[in-house]
């Protein structure tokens, strides 16, 4: 059994079926990449995953629960947490401005400003966004304005948003998208640290192979929908479909 176990899921938009039959069994702890095409339905799928989009068929387990019909905060504070395919941080905010929105949801359930319950629990949960910044190397940048940053650094504080909330799965749509390779090599290096120093099971969807290559344990290729292949990234390489279906060989 997975930490994830996604059954059967199907989606449609009007006539588009955007996700056919959809089986995937991500395992606890692992790297799981989720490659294929433009428009394959890999970001349809994470947001069946989060509460975003309702599956028409199929179910999500996560960690023995269902998360189907439930709201994206009450996904979240079930242990996932998720950077999208475009940054959602708030840009007229400060770097640690917006840590502290993932912490008062994470805590409160929704954010909500008038929530303090005390000071001292206030300062608990500062400690803890700057322990965080620290990890991945944002401590220095804490008061700067999150719009004035790179764009590497923005996906940098995504994580470091999605990471104070200690999840047990982190699901990333196209981290390094639009990055410079210097900005792209500086994400593997910090995914490989994550994971390297905490409990936690990563589901990535990229285009960027060397990223993937560098990062899985296990790969789903999803094609027009469906998934096409589940292997180890060796396997994959080589595969015939997939060579065909997506690496254009
Ligand atoms: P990927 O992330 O693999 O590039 P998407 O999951 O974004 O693919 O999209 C899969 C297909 O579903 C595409 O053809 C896309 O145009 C379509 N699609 C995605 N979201 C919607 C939506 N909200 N309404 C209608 N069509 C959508
Ligand atoms: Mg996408």
């Amino acid at each position: 059994m997975g930490i994830l176990e996604v059954k059967g899921v199907g989606k449609r938009f009007g006539g588009l079926q955007a996700l056919g039959n959809v089986n995937l069994s991500i395992h606890e702890n692992t790297v799981h990449a989720i490659i294929g095409p433009n428009g394959a339905g890999k970001s349809t799928l994470l947001n069946c995953l989060v509460g975003k989009l309702m599956p028409d068929t199929g179910s999500v387990m996560f960690d023995g629960q269902s998360v189907l019909g439930r709201k994206p905060h009450e996904i979240n504070q079930m242990g996932i947490s998720r950077v999208f395919q475009t940054p959602e941080i708030f840009g007229d905010l400060t770097v640690m401005e917006n840590m502290m929105i993932p912490c008062f949801a994470k805590r409160d359930g929704a954010f909500r400003m008038h929530a303090f319950e005390s000071i001292a629990q206030e300062r608990d949960l500062i400690a803890k966004a700057e322990k965080m910044l620290s990890d991945v190397g944002m401590l220095e940048k804490r008061e700067m304005v999150a719009s004035s940053m790179s764009r590497g650094d923005k996906r940098r504080l995504e994580i470091a948003m999605c990471l104070v909330q200690e999840p047990k799965l982190l699901l990333l749509d196209e981290p390094t998208a639009g990055m410079a390779r210097a900005d792209t090599n500086n994400t593997i290096e910090l995914l490989k640290q994550i994971k390297a120093e905490r409990d936690i099971t990563i589901a990535i969807i990229e285009h960027d192979m060397h990223v993937v290559f560098s990062l899985a344990d296990r790969i789903t290729v999803l094609a027009q929908g469906t998934p096409l292949v589940e292997d180890t990234p060796d396997n994959i390489k080589g595969h015939p479909k997939v060579k065909e279906a997506y690496l254009g060989e």
